[in-house]
């Protein structure tokens, strides 16, 4: 290799790592992004979660009478809800929880709309 052909290279691999640095740059704003994110909604997750558990106290004290068929009312909601995430494409497993399905069925989500069907 000439001195002319390892400069080329040297200035080749200058770029090359120029390049990568910037898609760093990039991934690591996505990432940034994406744990904001992720904050954002464990925060109003964590909102929603309380305001259901007073709604339903304040429920119960209404009616007291109705409170196990609005709790059973609940589960079944629960059930529809991941059953339709399920079928809109996405796992509601424990193992891939949230991930988006593949177009075949996935035993572990059958086994676990099974298991929480009333
Ligand atoms: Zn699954």
């Amino acid at each position: 290799m000439n001195k002319k052909e390892l400069f080329e290279r040297f200035t080749y691999l200058e770029k090359q790592f120029g390049e990568l640095y910037q898609q760093f740059g990039e991934l690591k704003t996505n990432l940034v992004q994406i744990i904001e994110e992720n904050h954002h909604l464990s925060v109003e997750n964590h909102h929603l979660r309380k305001r259901l558990d007073s709604e339903t106290i304040k429920e119960e004290k209404q009616n007291p009478d109705n409170s196990l068929q609005s709790k059973s009312q609940v589960v079944g909601e629960g059930y529809d809800n991941l059953a339709r995430i399920y079928e809109e494409g996405f796992h509601i497993c424990n193992t891939y929880f949230g991930s988006p399905r593949a177009e075949e069925d996935c035993l572990f989500c059958i086994d676990f709309l099974n298991k929480n069907q009333k």
